[in-house]
């Protein structure tokens, strides 16, 4: 039987039986289990941040497994405080964290600290946008605006608005004394990786300043140098009032955060929140290491080089190229996403069919100009055998 047999026969059937199993990856490379070799342009969905198998992950995860697994938050250890140290020092702005296990975790954390403040001040229900991506679970769920996914789940325990992504004034009308917070994606990630229009971000902080709403920033997939900044807020020039990662922190182990930014990250009191492996210190060496090694000033110079090259490709199939940084869609003209997924990966490069007419691109942030090129070389021909 091959793996994806064996899979199909103890796994349930939510994720489908993926076509490729993957056996070990160097930087840039993964082998299949038959040792076919292909260049990772999908990284785990924007998870292996350093790339596979990265010397400095590696040497920080052993030394710590070695060291201590866990310890649970009955105990406080090293790494997690130097983590949150480091974080905070990133962010430049006074915040106190919150360690999840997973993106959903994270914004599990930020949506019961904002349900402690509309019950504090006395507001009732959240906005969130169309096609947005927060999460599974029934928490997150609840303001994720994608009703295949969400529907059948409901009812949920909160009433959430959702409104058209990347219209300020949609935004402003939703948006009243009543908000508690909106949840907002600074670009959104599974709806097809689709960036505002110029200057949403912002518009987005006065509203919610104005309304007195908490602004929380969902930057799971967004953050940790995939846009050429450390946390796509910045490039905006505001802050959130609250903050969730997860995905490329840990760059490849599983670890999320939720901050709260001046009065938001006081909201919870003892006892209110928690997690038996949230600041797991194997995670948080991981996370350190990550931190320690992107290079903002090589993720810039990839992105331009990515994006021009792709910008360049004049095939029937390509309509155009969005998104930001190391974290781009190719759309095309036809919803034919599946089979360009297929095409490359035959070709010898692993994207991600997101949308049926949205291809997403998300390579290890330590991806070389040379790897950059040999992808776009291979473009056309995907796209023809698509
Ligand atoms: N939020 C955003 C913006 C995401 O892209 C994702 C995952 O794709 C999540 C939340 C959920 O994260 P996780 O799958 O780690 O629970």
């Amino acid at each position: 039987m091959t793996l994806q047999e064996r899979f199909e026969k103890a796994f349930m059937p939510n994720y489908g039986v993926p076509p490729i199993a993957l056996a070990r990856g160097e930087g840039t490379r993964v082998w299949d289990a038959d040792g076919k070799e292909y260049l990772d342009f999908i990284g785990g969905i924007a998870v292996t941040s350093l790339g596979h198998a990265h010397p400095a992950l590696v040497e920080a995860v052993s030394k710590q497994v070695a060291t201590i697994a866990h310890t649970s938050n009955l105990f406080v250890n090293e790494p997690e405080v130097l983590l949150a140290e480091k974080l905070l020092e990133l962010l430049g702005e006074p915040a106190k964290i919150f360690f999840a296990n997973s993106g959903t975790e994270a914004n599990e954390a930020a949506y019961k600290l904002s349900v402690k403040y509309g019950k504090a001040t006395g507001r009732s229900y959240f906005v969130a946008t169309e096609n947005g991506f927060h999460g599974r679970s029934i928490g997150a769920l609840s303001l994720t605006g994608k009703p295949s996914i969400r529907e059948q789940f409901g009812p949920f325990p909160v009433e959430v608005k959702f409104v058209p992504y990347g219209d300020a004034d949609a935004l402003k009308n939703a948006v009243t004394g009543d908000c508690i917070a909106v949840f907002l994606e600074p670009t959104q990630g599974e709806a097809g990786v689709v960036p505002p229009p110029d200057g949403y971000f912002k518009a987005a902080r006065e509203i919610c300043t104005s309304a007195g709403a908490l602004l929380v920033a969902d930057e799971i997939q967004s953050a940790i140098g995939r846009t050429g900044h450390w946390f796509a807020h910045q490039a905006d020039g505001v802050v959130p009032d609250i903050l969730t990662l997860a995905k490329g922190l840990g760059g490849g182990l599983p670890i999320g955060a939720c901050i709260g930014f001046g009065e938001a990250g006081t909201l919870f009191a003892k006892g209110d929140h928690g997690s038996t492996f949230g600041g797991n210190p194997v995670s948080c060496a991981a996370a350190l290491a990550v931190l320690g090694n992107v290079d903002l000033a090589h993720v810039r110079t990839v992105a331009s080089q990515l994006r021009e090259g792709l910008e360049a490709v004049d095939h029937p199939l390509l309509k155009g190229v969005r998104g930001r940084g190391l974290w781009l869609a190719l759309v095309l003209n036809e919803p034919v996403s599946a089979q360009v997924q297929a095409a490359a990966a035959e070709a010898g490069f692993l994207v991600n069919a997101l949308q049926p007419d949205a291809v997403r691109i998300a390579p290890p942030l330590v991806v070389t100009a040379e790897e950059i090129a040999a992808f776009v070389a291979a473009v056309p021909g995907v796209l023809s055998h698509a």
